[in-house]
């Protein structure tokens, strides 16, 4: 069985760690690095994700749109005031700790909604 620990901010490598480890400052910089982990895993594997909400939900998200399942996945948030949002007008992704951002993609002012995609990894935005 391979294990695979994502991590993403600045969480301790737990104690005992067997595995890849990848430690990333923001979930936009671990991309390419997971999608390079998700192409190479084979049944039996196993992910955890430690980070800020927004991270973790996203790579998960990530890991089941290329075929993992929710077991194979742990999730251990170190911050959950982080949210994505994502953008009606233009389908960008933001992140925020706010109740309304300025979208990434087509800068117009979203306020963050109670709706939450799993798919997505995000909120919904509406616009103001
Ligand atoms: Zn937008």
């Amino acid at each position: 069985m391979t294990a695979t620990i994502l991590i993403v901010g600045d969480a301790p490598v737990p104690p005992g760690t067997v595995g890849r480890v990848g430690r990333f400052e923001s979930w936009n910089e671990a991309v390419s690095w997971f999608d390079s982990v998700l192409a190479s895993a084979l049944v039996g594997w196993r992910c955890t994700v430690i980070g800020p909400e927004s991270a973790v939900r996203a790579a998960r998200a990530r890991a089941l749109a290329a075929g993992a399942v929710d077991d194979e996945i742990t999730m251990l948030v170190t911050d959950s005031g982080s949210r994505r949002v994502y953008c009606p007008s233009c389908g960008g992704l933001s992140t925020t700790r706010a109740s309304a951002v300025r979208c990434s993609g087509c800068s117009i002012e979203l306020v963050v909604g109670e709706h939450f995609s799993p798919v997505l990894a995000a909120h919904l935005g509406s616009p103001c």
